[in-house]
Formats: structure tokens, C-alpha cells, sequence
């Protein structure tokens, strides 16, 4: 196993330099976001400025990973993105070097699949590019990608729909115990075609059990869980993850970090002024950063 990057770095509670404490925003630190090497609609230099123009101190690609062949979406980027992906680690790598110029702390990351049983091609996958961190993502329960279309869920009942989201869970926790991750992206993505299912399989003891079980694996795995506002550009509207998640992670002391899942010029740092008050609203003050492969604190800032 490959201890995820950052998880066994001891927390120096100091501001990763250089630049953070001088953001305007409440969040000054983005790990999540995509670019035209898979569904993105913008380059990595695009991307960048983007970035810069937000006020962002810090900021994460996290393209896409390759996925095994036999796991593809209906409509799908993999060809690109398979060959492109030397690219695109080239120009983030020099990016940093511009990041540095600018005052803008530049990470390389992945959001890397998690397939129970494929964990060889993910362990090849990491090793090829000195990434800063690797962001663990669910999109498929075995070949199906559950977060393509609306129209796969129409037909699933109740009892169908909480058989998904039970097993969302029982992968996530699996998905920790790999050693391979340092992040837990979006960790209720699974809602964002059901909203009203999940929420009513979340009331259920349950669901709370198996919820409570993945976020005690991220805690003990030394993960961070990611608050995501791209929920907020779904159908479902909603930050991941949602309220009963958060309020269990902040008992269980599971740290968290932020990321906006941004795939075009306009999305870094989306609406992170609503992030900070949704995790503040829970009791959280600060989120973790991997700078150099070392997590450090930033508090989370007031907004009115
Ligand atoms: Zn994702
Ligand atoms: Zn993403």
C-alpha cells in the first residue's frame, strides 16, 4: 500500500506561505478543480488565472484520473484524457513556478477513482507524477456511472435507492481503508439525482450507522473530507455533504477541507462565502491544506 501523500505529516497549525493570510476570501485554499483534459471547459493556464482573479492563495488541479477500460460512461473523455494526462502534469508542474511569481501556492492532484479489488491501477496511476495529494472519488457502483444521467434513476424504487446509497457508504469507508487518498471528494455525490431518497434514507438509524463508519475511516486513515459547493451547480442544490453529514463529522473530529469542483473559468472558489458559513455553522473554524505534501490549518473566515 502507498501512504496517501500529506497523511502522515503532523499538523504545524501555521499558514502555508506564501500568500494565504492575505486572500480576500473567507476560504483561501480551492483543492478541487478540472480542466479541458476531461470534461473541464478551460485550460490549465486558463484555469490558473481564474484562480488568481478570485483571490485565491491556493489553489488544486485535481484532473481527472484515468479509469480502468472496463469502467466507462455512456459518453466519455478517457481517450483524451489517457493521452493528454503527461500534459497536463507538465503544465501544472510549471504552473507552480509561475504560482510562485504570482504568490499563489500551485498543487498538483488527482481525483482518482476508487475501485474496490482495481486498487494495482490505482497505485500505478499515483505513481507516476510527484502529486501533492490525491482526491478519492465515487462515480460508479461496479460498471455503472450513477452520476451521468437523471434517467438511470427514474425507475429505481425506494428500497432500490437506499440499496445504492447503503453501498455509496460501505465503498467509501473501503475506499479510505485503501491507504491511497488524502481527500473524500463530494462525500454524499451519490445524492444529486434523488435528493428527497437521500435525505429520507439519512433520517434512518441505519444509514447514520454506515455514514458514521466512512467518516471514522477518513479520520483514522488521516483523510480530509471535502466541503464541495458543486452541489450547489446540480440539480440536487445542495452543498456535499449534506446537514446530518457535516454534524457527524464535526463530533467525530473528522478534519475537513474545501474545494469548488471547478470545470471552467468562472467556477474557482464558487461560492465559497457559503461554504464558510455552512462549515462554521457546524463548529468548524479551520480547514487543512497539503502543501509539499504537508498539511497545515487555515482558520475559516467570518462572513456575515
Ligand atoms: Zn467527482
Ligand atoms: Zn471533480
Amino acid at each position: 500500500m502507498t501512504s496517501p501523500p500529506g497523511a502522515s505529516s503532523p499538523l504545524p497549525g501555521a499558514l502555508p506561505s506564501p500568500g494565504a493570510g492575505s486572500s480576500p476570501l473567507p476560504i483561501p485554499a480551492d483543492l478541487h478543480s478540472h480542466t479541458s483534459y476531461s470534461h473541464g471547459q478551460a485550460g490549465t493556464r486558463e484555469m490558473f488565472e481564474a484562480a488568481c482573479r478570485a483571490g485565491l492563495a491556493i489553489f488544486g488541479f485535481t484532473e481527472h484520473s484515468p479509469r480502468p477500460p472496463e469502467f466507462l460512461y455512456p459518453r466519455d473523455y478517457q481517450e483524451t484524457l489517457v493521452r493528454r494526462l503527461p500534459d497536463y502534469a507538465a503544465e501544472v508542474l510549471e504552473l507552480k513556478e509561475l504560482g510562485r511569481e504570482r504568490g499563489v501556492t500551485v498543487l498538483l492532484g488527482l481525483e482518482l477513482d476508487y475501485f474496490p479489488g482495481r486498487e494495482d491501477f490505482a497505485e500505478e496511476v499515483i505513481r507516476a507524477y510527484p502529486f501533492d495529494y490525491i482526491i478519492g472519488g465515487l462515480h460508479f457502483q461496479g460498471r455503472w456511472g450513477f452520476d451521468f444521467t437523471p434517467d438511470d434513476w427514474k425507475d429505481l424504487g425506494e428500497e432500490e435507492r437506499f440499496a445504492v446509497y447503503a453501498r455509496y457508504y460501505r465503498d467509501l469507508a473501503a475506499m479510505c481503508r485503501s491507504g491511497l487518498f488524502t481527500i473524500a471528494a463530494h462525500p454524499d455525490l451519490v445524492k444529486i439525482f434523488s435528493p428527497d431518497s437521500f435525505r429520507d434514507w439519512l433520517g434512518t438509524e441505519k444509514a447514520l450507522a454506515l455514514v458514521r463508519e466512512a467518516l471514522t475511516a477518513i479520520r483514522e486513515a488521516g483523510m480530509l473530507l471535502e466541503v464541495s459547493s458543486a452541489g450547489l451547480r446540480r440539480s440536487c442544490n445542495e452543498i456535499h455533504p449534506a446537514p446530518p453529514i457535516m454534524r457527524l463529522a464535526r463530533e467525530l473530529g473528522v478534519p475537513i477541507s474545501f474545494g469548488s469542483d471547478a470545470h471552467c473559468a468562472n467556477t474557482p472558489a464558487f461560492a465559497f462565502d457559503a461554504l464558510a458559513r455552512y462549515a462554521r455553522a457546524f463548529g468548524y473554524e479551520q480547514s487543512e491544506v497539503i502543501v509539499q505534501g504537508k498539511r497545515s490549518s487555515l482558520p475559516i473566515g467570518a462572513v456575515p
